[in-house]
């Protein structure tokens, strides 16, 4: 679906992502693991298209988006319009929500497909009651953000990503700023988008989560891809010494 090569970003010359190589196949639920400061962010909004590189590779849905300073490869990157439309199948999620305030949570699901996708309104206001139920705010769809608890505007947020039709899906720390019960009202709303079979990368400090619904951990440090594997492995079996540092810390 979606891989790296090679990846490497500098901020004013301070490396935050050194030599990443990441695949995310179709169907997988990813978890990116490590401690802050380890570049995930970073590489979610490499993923997501939204920052550029220093150099490597990257490329989605078998098609090459962008190779710089690579040893004996042509330097390449698609245009600024197919890198727009290519954003639209790419959707992510932050912590903060960033709703519009005066518009309510329909409005807020349906305002992208209309004017991006120019989805005629009704189908658009129709799709987007089917997502705000999915995601267990049926009862809401004409409340505002400022009368939506705070899980309840972060689902709104994931309705709208949905409302998209994004083909990879991208979560970073969405339940961050939520008190736990709003957190595990999310997770379970994530849970049910994993069960459907989208293709998701996640950041996440809730290990309950990355256990029990990803398919595959990548752990972080210092801007690189430290070691891989399935949950089971990564939790009961790290191999390198931070791996384990982080886990003795989190778990
Ligand atoms: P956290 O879990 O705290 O969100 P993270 O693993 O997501 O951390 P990043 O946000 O990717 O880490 O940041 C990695 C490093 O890159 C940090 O040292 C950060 O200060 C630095 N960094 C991130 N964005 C910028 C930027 N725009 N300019 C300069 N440095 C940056």
């Amino acid at each position: 679906m979606m891989h790296v090569r090679n990846l490497t970003k500098t901020f004013n010359e301070t490396p935050v992502l050194d030599d990443v190589d990441l695949s995310v196949e179709k169907g997988e639920v990813l978890v990116l693991l490590g401690q802050s400061g380890s570049g995930k962010t970073t590489l979610l909004r490499c993923l997501a298209l939204a920052e550029g590189i220093t150099s490597g590779e990257i490329g989605f849905r078998g098609q090459l988006i962008h190779r710089r300073s690579m040893p004996d490869q042509p330097n390449f990157s698609i245009s600024a319009s197919e890198k727009q439309k290519l954003r639209t199948q790419i959707g992510i999620v932050f912590q903060q929500y960033n709703l519009f305030p005066h518009l309510t949570a329909i409005q807020n699901v349906a305002l992208a497909p209309v004017h991006v996708l120019k989805v005629d309104r009704d189908v658009a206001n129709a799709r987007a009651k089917e997502l705000l139920e999915m995601v267990g705010l049926g009862s809401r769809v004409d409340f505002k953000s400022h009368e939506l608890s705070g899980g309840q505007q972060q689902r709104v947020a994931i309705a709208r990503t949905l409302a998209m039709s994004p083909q990879l899906l991208l979560f970073d720390e969405v339940t961050s700023a939520l008190d736990p019960q709003m957190t595990a009202e999310v997770l379970a709303v994530m849970k049910d988008i994993a069960l459907n079979g989208t293709t998701m990368v996640v950041v996440t400090h809730e290990m309950g989560f990355a256990k029990h619904v990803g398919t595959r951990i990548v752990f972080m440090a210092d801007g690189r891809v430290v070691e891989s594997g399935t949950p089971t492995s990564l939790f009961e079996n790290p191999k390198d010494d931070r791996t384990k540092e982080f886990l003795n810390a989190v778990l």
